[in-house]
C-alpha cells in the first residue's frame, strides 16, 4: 500500500506558499461558487493551460478550487490565474 498520492504529471502541485498567494488573488477577484453562490474556497493544485489553448496567456494556469459549503451541490470549480500571480517567489 502506497502512502504517497498518485499525482498526474500534468498537474502542478502547489506548495502552501503558492496556495497562500492564490488565496490573495481570490480575495481580489472574489469569485462566486457556481453551485451555491458561496465565496469560500479551498485551493488545490494547478493545471498549466498556456501551451494547450491559444486563447490563454502563455503563463495561464487553472487553479483547482473546492467550495467549503458542505451542502454545495457542485463544490469543484477552478479559476484561471497567471503563473506570475501565484507561482513566483
Ligand atoms: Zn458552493
Amino acid at each position: 500500500m502506497s502512502t504517497s498520492e498518485q499525482i498526474r504529471p500534468e498537474i502542478t502541485v502547489l506548495s502552501e506558499e503558492h496556495k497562500h498567494r492564490a488565496r490573495r488573488q481570490l480575495l481580489r477577484r472574489r469569485p462566486a461558487c457556481g453551485g451555491c453562490g458561496g465565496g469560500d474556497f479551498q485551493v488545490g493544485d494547478a493545471l498549466y493551460l498556456g501551451f494547450l489553448f491559444l486563447h490563454e496567456d502563455t503563463d495561464a494556469y487553472m487553479v483547482a478550487l473546492t467550495c467549503t459549503n458542505p451542502a454545495c451541490p457542485a463544490a469543484h470549480t477552478g479559476i484561471t490565474l497567471r503563473g506570475s500571480e501565484f507561482l513566483t517567489s
